[in-house]
């Protein structure tokens, strides 16, 4: 009984997570403090210079993020994590660590708007150029491969597509290219998909969808999985060589399997600064106590609302990979079995119009600019989070001016369909 690996439900409650040593409080405080008192002068030196781990300064390090971080590693199925402020935030920090001015790295179109708009723009002035590729042709990722790259990034499930992405194979690729493979797992959650046994390097997420679940907090985390070799190449200078600002320590040599959560804390957060606020680690752990239970009600109710979908005469086309006929089923079958995660997009008769007309007159669906709450939200993307975007890049990235996304929520589905049905008509 003792040696049997504790269920996903168990971790996503107790893993990570004890009782206070200091009062017996069964939930993890939030410790609202910015520093913390040193036991002597050497116990600080011995801190400031790796040689021992523990509390500094809460823009490096916070006991509440630090059971975030063992919880969320734990689900994962990794060796560390880091919590940051934001998805985005982490990914800033994922490519600093890996990367060099005048580098490159490797993305599939299919992603989240904003982490294209980062990729695209925000990230040419730290020197970063991303190539694109297409998740669906794995020749086109290939193709993109230079001596440059340095990394591969992908969404296991694609925002706001609704596709999956063949994790595996574009690991095989990464592989034999000797550069990580990087995986948002954003709408899938490791209760979904555990990227890791997949062949990832790296798993990130934006901890404000459906890991915090509740729509009251940002956070973002980094998971290392610990099995990528960053010495071997040379071509990972900030993990393989000395570090000037920690008296010459190699960090992949020093710290091995937990090296990249590491850097990516004593270098990027401690330089770039996006560190979360303790009171939304405590946030975003309570909302992930219930991770199983929302991410399969909302798995459930989302393919409910797809099915009725599809029989409306308003409705063109449904993109759903847990809809038997839609062309991601076997690859949701593979990667995410137990659902295909609780966004989808429809396609509108009237159009750019008519999407702009049902967002405008859903009534217990929330307009907003956001996924994974338990409430259920609607959005025209084309006016809205991607309208940045060029037209090309909308159809790219499954975003068209017709496209209506939902993030179904945890409601009674009955009442989800009913508002859908008056928004529609
Ligand atoms: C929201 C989101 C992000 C960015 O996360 P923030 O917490 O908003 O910074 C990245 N990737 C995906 C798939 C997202 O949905």
């Amino acid at each position: 009984m003792a040696d049997k690996i504790p269920g996903f439900d168990t971790l996503a409650i107790h893993a990570g997570a004890a009782p206070d040593p200091a009062t017996g409080a069964r939930i993890t405080p939030i410790y609202q403090t910015t520093a913390y008192v040193f036991e002597d002068v050497k116990h600080a030196a011995d801190l400031f210079a790796l040689r021992a781990f523990g509390n500094i300064y809460t823009r490096i390090m916070n006991p509440t993020q630090a059971v975030l971080e063992a919880k969320t590693a734990a689900l994962e199925g990794g060796t560390a994590a880091l919590a940051v402020a934001s998805g985005h935030a982490a990914q800033v920090l994922v490519f600093h660590t890996m990367m060099q001015p005048g580098d490159e790295f490797v993305a599939v179109r299919q992603l989240y708007g904003g982490s294209i708009n980062q990729f695209s723009h925000s990230f040419k002035s730290f020197g970063w150029h991303v190539v694109w590729a297409d998740a669906e042709d794995m020749n086109s990722i290939e193709k993109a491969l230079s001596p440059k790259t340095k990394a591969i990034f992908i969404e296991s499930i694609a925002n706001p597509g609704g596709r999956v992405t063949d994790i595996a194979a574009v690991a095989k690729i990464a592989r034999k290219a000797g550069v990580p493979l990087i995986v948002d797992n954003t709408l899938a959650t490791p209760y979904l998909c555990k990227p890791i046994e997949h062949g990832a390097n790296i798993v990130v997420h934006s901890l404000t969808k459906f890991m915090g679940g509740h729509g009251n907090s940002m956070g973002g985390i980094i998971v290392d999985a610990g099995n990528f070799d960053w010495s071997k190449s040379g071509r990972y200078p900030l993990l393989s060589e000395p570090n000037e600002s920690y008296h010459g320590l190699k960090l992949h040599e020093t710290f091995g399997g937990i090296a990249f959560a590491i850097a990516a804390r004593v270098l990027g957060l401690r330089d770039l600064g996006p560190a979360i606020a303790p009171l939304n680690a405590f946030l975003i752990l309570t909302g992930m106590e219930t991770l199983g239970l929302r991410m399969q009600r909302h798995c459930d109710n989302t393919l409910k609302v797809a099915e009725w979908l599809k029989q409306q005469p308003q409705v063109t086309w449904v993109n759903y990979a847990g809809l038997k006929d839609d062309k991601h089923y076997a690859l949701h079958q593979r990667y995410c079995p137990k659902g295909a995660g609780a966004v989808l997009t429809f396609g509108l008769k009237g159009g750019y119009d008519a999407g702009v007309k049902v967002v405008s007159s859903a009534k217990l669906l929330s307009h907003l600019a956001n996924i994974g709450d338990t409430r259920s939200l609607i959005i025209h993307p084309a006016s809205t989070t991607h309208s940045q975007l060029s037209a090309e890049q909308l159809r790219q990235a499954g975003a068209g001016p017709d496209v209506v996304r939902l993030s179904v929520g945890i409601e009674d589905v009955s009442d989800i369909i009913a508002d859908l049905a008056q928004a529609i008509a």
